[in-house]
């Protein structure tokens, strides 16, 4: 599986990593541990990401190297890398502006990734396993094949990649892939604990946000279907960052009678974004895809028109055909 990845990484000597918009723990995990790997092979790489960093996250770049596009970015940094690693995504629209850079560029370009479908001309190399869990597990495997040591900061990324994307081990990806990978890090030291509460522990901010936006919680069909949305209003009266919205929708799905659910979320732009989480049997990336999202087949993600009043009456009325009897 890695053979063609393995040789490119071999012959290049300075590389472009980056990853999806509004990245979380999986994708700047996964970017962390890759370059940490990279530059222990005496590479030369540069992270440049659409968004900044979330707070959360940022224990995994404690020197602020993690560069934001088009703050950060210098045309030379694409004209001069061997390569674009680009991971945990497959599209070019959920890469964000930086994208448009990439696709222009004649930057060679690799793909690690573990979404539904891929973007015909997204890389000329993909790697994509929908069984992984969590991209971090695709690097370490990586890393691993190619002979490389697992550094404490790289067990670090690769841990908190993980617990991103299971849900700390509870999420239907969860599986010996991951319980393997994780024994083995905490055999290398990591600290569960600390790690955990690193990736999950929430701003008072996103506290007060969560009191708000579980007030418009709605059902339907017995509440095989609910919805929650968040307002700018809502945001900027809770001082509430986009990613304080994280983990809100887990506890609606957590609702004995919900099948599956979404979130709809106002962007500054005006735009919605749209969560959607699925306990199994309703396929959400079916939706997203239809809206020109994507993710998995139980949780996804799009973003759609506003105002909030159409982009919810609009996505919901979509939603209700795929309701099971
Ligand atoms: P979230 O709802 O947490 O933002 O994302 C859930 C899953 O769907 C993640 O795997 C994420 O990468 C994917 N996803 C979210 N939004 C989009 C989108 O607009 N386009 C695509 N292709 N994937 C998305
Ligand atoms: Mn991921």
């Amino acid at each position: 599986m890695w053979a063609e990845i393995a040789k490119r990484i071999r012959a290049g000597k300075r590389f472009i990593v980056t990853t999806h918009i509004h990245p979380e723990g999986d994708a700047i995990g996964s970017e962390v541990a890759l370059a940490t790997f990279l530059e222990d092979q005496g590479k030369h790489v540069t992270i440049v990401n659409s968004s900044s960093t979330p707070q959360n996250n940022r224990f995994m770049d404690p020197s602020h190297k993690i560069k934001v596009y088009p703050k950060d970015y210098r045309p030379e940094m694409l004209s001069e890398a061997d390569q674009v690693i680009i991971v945990d995504v497959n599209n070019w629209s959920h890469v964000g502006p930086f994208g448009d850079e990439i696709r222009e560029s004649s930057t060679p370009r690799m793909c690690i990734d573990h979404h539904q479908g891929v973007d015909a001309d997204f890389a000329d190399v993909v790697v994509s396993d929908t069984s992984a869990a969590a991209a971090g597990v695709l690097v370490y495997e990586l890393i691993r094949d190619m002979g490389g040591d697992i550094t404490p900061r790289i067990a670090e990324a690769v841990y908190a990649a993980i617990i991103t994307d299971t849900g700390t081990f509870r999420f239907s990806n969860t599986d010996a892939r991951v319980f393997r990978i994780a024994m083995d890090l905490t055999r290398d030291g990591i600290n569960p604990f600390t790690l955990h509460r690193q990736v999950f522990s929430k701003t008072a901010a996103a506290v007060k946000l969560l009191g708000a936006v579980m007030s418009t919680l709605e059902y339907t069909s017995d509440g095989k279907l609910a919805w929650i949305h968040a307002t700018r209003q809502m945001f900027d009266s809770a001082s509430a960052d986009y990613e304080d919205s994280d983990g809100i929708l887990d506890i609606v799905r957590s609702t004995k009678s919900v099948e599956f659910c979404l979130f709809f979320k106002e962007l500054p732009d005006g735009r919605v974004k749209v969560s959607l989480r699925s306990n199994g049997t309703v396929d959400v990336y079916e939706i997203a895809k239809h809206y020109g999202g994507g993710g998995h087949r139980m949780a996804s993600g799009m973003s759609v028109n506003g105002p909030m009043a159409n982009a919810i009456k609009t996505v919901v009325d979509a939603a209700r055909k795929h309701i099971p009897a």
